[in-house]
């Protein structure tokens, strides 16, 4: 973007001089001898609608009454079958202002013939135009002709042809003459460099950026040149000894059409009708293919003012569609078309003063005729290139948004499944921890926590008791009533277990029919009571099926020496004790010491 608006400003810069120097030139003094004298008014007209008088008959005088004279600046006719002479008195031009002169014709003529009468009633006859292309001896766009005015008394002009007949004309002596051929060379020079300019600088795009727009723009461009190039004749200064002359008369009209058929396609391409409009697309295509007709017509048909009427008229047509085109999509909301609308805008209107200047609304002038378009191509030229640059940065500013919305989602995403995860994983590590048959901790439970609690009890010195119990005779009740029934009788005592425990105290299954119960910050004691009130709930519990039931427990506390494998043993010695001194018991021991005194060991029940 900022490349584009440094490139802009330059092109402002150029155009600035460019119109500078054009008023600058209009504007300097007005000395006969030196400004050239603009003709148009000097005319006399007669429209030959036989085309069949001689020239002898014109100089005879029979003709004299049929010269009208002009009331235009610069006689203009369009496409016309009529032979159109002009008549132009040097002498009342001027005076006695003698010396050689040059009489300028820059209209693009098929045939244009002058016959410079002398006093003597003598004339000579200098035939211009793409009819007589070589006649002239010095390379110009223009149609010069050569007047001695000392000899020269009068001037007829025939006009003849295919292409639209106009006469802009002006006389000039030889110092301004050759001060106008300097100005329009670095006039042209200007002109043509800034569009080349423009041209490469998006041709370097093309290549950076591979969007087919910038592609189409360079077409459009050279179309543009090229347009430019035959309208000002300059097809005929570079290329008029080397290409047949029917091309000259057609030249005007292939470039017009080719002119429009890249307008279309950068116009489809940059809006991207398809996508944004898609009947106008359809409309666009119908009028490419249009285009495209037309392109072959003016090749193949021999009548040139066909084809130019209908380019013309179709150019209308093609230039509306563009513009709305550019509307629609802006209202559409994409703000890529508003420097492609100004562009457009500052064409159209170009073009209108244009065909107001052809349909004679306002003052026909070259200035406006051939100047108005060109230099409302120039900036619509810089205005399509701004809105190419302008769209690049649009779609990247798209782009930003877009990749922010994604990564917004993704991290939301990756929350989501974190948190499924993280619930995912506590699942499986309750169900890891539980036992399946009665929903209470389970052996890898229990060794967890009472790792965790042994190593507390052994760094701080609190108490820690573990109580182990085993339900008595659990055999025959598989036995005696199946296994199924032993399952809810293991179900019924690990519910009671669990409903009867402190919070601080874990219980869970030990293994078959036996049962862990952890109590961290408890004294030998306290977990003996526990357990004795733990074993008489068990007693006078109602079991499923069964009925009663009773439990053994064996009890015992942490002491300094000892390992997790010693502390359970211990208390495991101590279940077996309570087994065999009649099982439905609660037995405890201190420490190791106290297993050889073991019968000394108090018992509660
Ligand atoms: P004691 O009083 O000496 O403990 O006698 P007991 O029958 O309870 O002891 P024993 O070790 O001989 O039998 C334990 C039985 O527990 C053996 C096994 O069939 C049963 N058992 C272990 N786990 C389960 C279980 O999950 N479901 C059922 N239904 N029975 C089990
Ligand atoms: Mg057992
Ligand atoms: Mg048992």
């Amino acid at each position: 973007m900022m490349k584009n608006k440094k490139i802009a400003l330059f092109f402002f810069f150029t155009l600035f001089m460019f119109t500078h120097i054009s008023t600058a030139s209009s504007m300097s003094p007005t000395d006969e001898l030196v400004d050239p004298i603009t003709l148009g008014p000097h005319y006399d007209v007669f429209r030959d609608t036989s085309k069949k008088v001689s020239f002898e008959e014109i100089l005879s005088g029979t003709y004299k009454h049929h010269f009208i004279a002009s009331d235009q600046q610069y006689p203009f006719f369009w496409h016309t079958n009529d032979t159109i002479w002009l008549h132009l008195s040097i002498d009342a031009i001027l005076g006695d202002k003698k010396g050689t002169y040059w009489l300028e014709v820059t209209d693009k003529l098929d045939s244009i013939e002058m016959f410079l009468v002398k006093s003597d009633g003598s004339y000579d006859v200098q035939k211009r135009g793409i009819a007589n292309l070589g006649e002239q001896s010095i390379p110009s766009r223009s149609n010069l002709f050569q007047i001695q005015s000392p000899t020269i008394h009068e001037i007829y002009i025939k006009l003849d042809g295919a292409l639209p007949l106009s006469l802009t004309s002006y006389l000039f002596t030889e110092v301004s003459f050759t001060n106008k051929i300097s100005e329009y060379k670095f006039l042209t020079g200007i002109f043509y460099g800034f569009l080349s300019a423009l041209l490469i600088y998006n041709l370097f795009l093309y290549f950076s950026l591979k969007d087919k727009a910038y592609f189409y723009y360079v077409l459009y461009m050279l179309s543009f040149i090229f347009y430019q190039a035959t309208l000002n004749s300059l097809d005929i200064e570079l290329l008029g000894s080397l290409l047949p002359k029917a091309f000259f008369i057609k030249s005007l009209t292939i470039s017009g059409n080719l002119l429009l058929l890249f307008m279309l396609l950068f116009c489809n391409q940059f809006l991207e009708l398809k996508k944004y409009l898609p009947p106008f697309h359809k409309i666009g295509k119908l009028l490419f293919w249009i285009t495209i007709c037309s392109l072959i017509a003016s090749f193949i048909v021999p009548d040139v003012s066909i084809t130019n009427n209908f380019t013309t008229s179709f150019a209308v047509v093609v230039f509306i569609f563009l513009w709305l085109s550019g509307i629609l999509v802006l209202i559409k909301g994409h703000k890529m078309a508003r420097y492609y609308i100004i562009g457009w805008t500052v064409l159209l209107g170009s073009i209108i003063v244009q065909a107001l200047a052809f349909l004679s609304v306002i003052p026909f002038h070259p200035r406006i005729f051939e100047e108005a378009p060109a230099i409302g191509a120039i900036f619509e030229s810089i205005f399509l290139s701004l809105a190419l640059g302008d769209k690049i940065n649009i779609i990247k500013k798209e782009h930003q948004v877009m990749q922010e919305t994604l990564n917004d989602t993704l991290e939301q995403k990756v929350q989501e499944r974190t948190q499924e995860l993280e619930l995912a994983k506590h699942k499986l590590e309750a169900l890891a921890n539980t036992d399946r048959l009665t929903q209470i901790p389970n052996r890898v439970r229990l060794d967890y926590v009472l790792e965790k609690e042994f190593e507390q009890a052994k760094g701080n010195g609190t108490p820690l008791s573990i109580i182990l119990l085993d339900i008595d005779y659990f055999k025959a009740v598989n036995d005696e009533f199946g296994h199924q029934v032993g399952d809810m009788v293991l179900k019924s005592a690990a519910e009671l277990l669990k409903n009867n425990v402190h919070m601080k105290q874990i219980v869970g299954r030990w293994g078959g029919e036996e049962f862990l119960v952890i109590c961290p910050n408890t004294p030998l004691m306290d977990a003996v009571q526990l357990s004795e009130e733990l074993r008489h709930q068990l007693e006078q519990h109602s079991f499923p099926v069964v009925q009663r039931k009773t439990s053994s427990f064996g009890v015992t506390s942490f002491v300094i020496g000892d390992t997790i494998h010693s502390l359970l043993s211990r208390c495991d010695k101590a279940l077996y004790q309570a087994k065999h001194h009649g099982r439905n018991r609660v037995e405890f021991i201190l420490d190791d010491t106290c297993l050889e005194t073991n019968k000394e060991a108090p018992t509660l029940s």
